[in-house]
């Protein structure tokens, strides 16, 4: 159930071993387009390091392809990135980083799985007989099936259907951080770094953006506001929200052409169920990706999380009511730890006397990686998952961090025209 990245990876892996039919609500195109399932689509989606290694894996030669069709490989370590005390220690890594659009990298992904896909399906339902799902129900008929797996994204109805059938599943925890999303698409000036960002960081800077140099030579510019602080859709009131960071983006867009109007996406919330915990879950049912666990977008987690989930049934062959239920197990392994990454940071945003020992740690770091490339090298390979938030924990890392025992200036205004490094 679903066409989008979780579901094609899942059906990329399931189909080296079984008969796999993806079933897509939407009408598919065979050119990279805006499709109405995938509101996420016109906004920045960043692939993190570990997920372009990972969709190498699945896909040998995509990274080629998506550069032929325009993605832009860059540096993770080139990423210029204005944190609350200032740009971090850019430094190369030689960790390859492609900046594309969500719609190209979704279709290419499509045109390389070979299980059938059908387009124009809504499901509705799930078909149980004997404590077991054999099947989906959908607007028009029913599907029979072995194993049903539901990656139908953050909208699933899985929770819902399931307690029809008698089922409970425990309330999902939700972290919201309140943040909107505001997008619009330029021509790109010829300087303007692969990927830009102002970071927005609790509890006083709720105001930032993300921009990326996509497919045809183009910038996707992000505006993100966090605890309701939203950009808006109107093109005046958008100019002003980027004319207020710390950090005009809007003099590096000086001669840009706009090339689409203004789209908004709001439902950012970090929602995890705990489909694991469910003793009567039905055998021949598991559900991966954003329908299993969605997270704030602002980290850039869906897409490596849904890749590591779809590399699992490579190692699972049981999909009775137990194996289903060991099968979640895992999924909630794999994101367990993009999860606190996320969702410890998102608490900050809603709970006022955060603070303590984490809190500590995290301001040296915030400094740490402005003032030493060696802890920015650190921190990259742990925010794109190559590397565990364990190797932050040694004492190599604690001497370095020491040195910042004080906050640095808040970065100046950059005069306008300046690279932002
Ligand atoms: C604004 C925003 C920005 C994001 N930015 C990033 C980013 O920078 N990096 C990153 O890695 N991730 C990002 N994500 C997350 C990323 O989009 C997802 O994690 C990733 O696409 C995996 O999602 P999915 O396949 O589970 O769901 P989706 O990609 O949402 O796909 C679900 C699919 O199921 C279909 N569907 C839904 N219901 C039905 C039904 N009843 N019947 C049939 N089909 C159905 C939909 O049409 C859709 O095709 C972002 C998300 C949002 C909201």
């Amino acid at each position: 159930m679903g066409g989008g990245i979780a579901g094609l990876l899942a059906a990329r892996v399931l189909s080296e071993s079984h008969d796999v039919v993806v079933l897509e609500r939407d009408k598919l195109t065979d050119e990279p387009e805006h499709r109405a399932g995938v509101p996420q689509g016109r906004h920045t989606h960043g692939l993190l390091v570990r997920g372009g290694e990972l969709l190498e894996e699945l896909f040998p030669g995509l990274r080629d392809e998506l550069v032929a069709e325009g993605a832009v490989l860059a540096d993770a370590g080139d990423m210029q990135i204005l944190n609350r005390l200032g740009w971090l220690a850019t430094t190369h890594m030689g960790m390859p980083l492609l900046s594309l659009s969500r719609p190209l990298l979704e279709t290419c992904i499509r045109r390389r799985v070979t299980a059938e896909i059908v387009d124009g399906v809504h499901v509705t339902g799930l078909s149980l007989r004997g404590g077991a799902v054999d099947g989906v129900l959908t607007r028009d008929g029913r599907v029979d099936a072995d194993l049903v797996v539901d990656a139908s994204g953050r909208s699933s109805k899985l929770a819902a259907w399931l307690a029809e059938a008698g089922i409970t599943t425990p309330a999902p925890e939700v972290v919201d951080s309140g943040t909107g999303y505001a997008t619009r698409i330029y021509t790109a000036p010829k300087d303007f770094p692969v990927v830009y960002a102002e970071s927005l960081s609790a509890p006083d800077l709720p105001r930032g953006v993300a921009a990326m140099r996509v497919e045809g030579d183009r910038i996707m510019v992000t505006a993100q506001g966090a605890v309701g602080d939203h950009p808006p859709r109107d093109l005046d009131g958008y100019q002003e929200f980027l004319d207020s960071l710390r950090v005009p983006i809007s003099e590096m867009l000086a001669g840009a052409e706009p090339l689409t109007p203004v789209y908004l996406f709001a439902r950012t919330a970090s929602r995890r169920n705990a489909f694991e915990d469910v003793a009567n879950w039905p055998g021949g049912l598991v559900a991966v990706g954003d329908a299993v666990c969605a997270f704030n977008p602002v980290y850039g987690q869906g897409i490596t999380v849904a890749a590591m989930e779809a590399l699992l049934f490579r190692r699972h062959k049981d999909f009775s009511a137990r194996g289903c239920r060991a099968f979640q197990r895992k999924i909630a392994k794999a994101s367990k730890g993009p999860w606190a990454m996320s969702s410890n940071a998102d608490r900050s945003w809603v709970e006022t006397r955060r603070g303590g020992l984490l809190g500590w740690y995290l301001k040296k770091w915030q400094a740490g990686i402005v003032h030493d490339p060696d802890l920015f090298r650190r921190f990259v390979r742990v925010v794109h998952m190559v590397a565990t938030p364990a190797t932050l924990l040694n004492p190599v890392v604690f001497r370095r961090l020491a040195k910042y025992s004080r906050p640095g200036p808040r970065p100046e205004r950059r005069p306008a025209g300046s690279n932002p490094r």
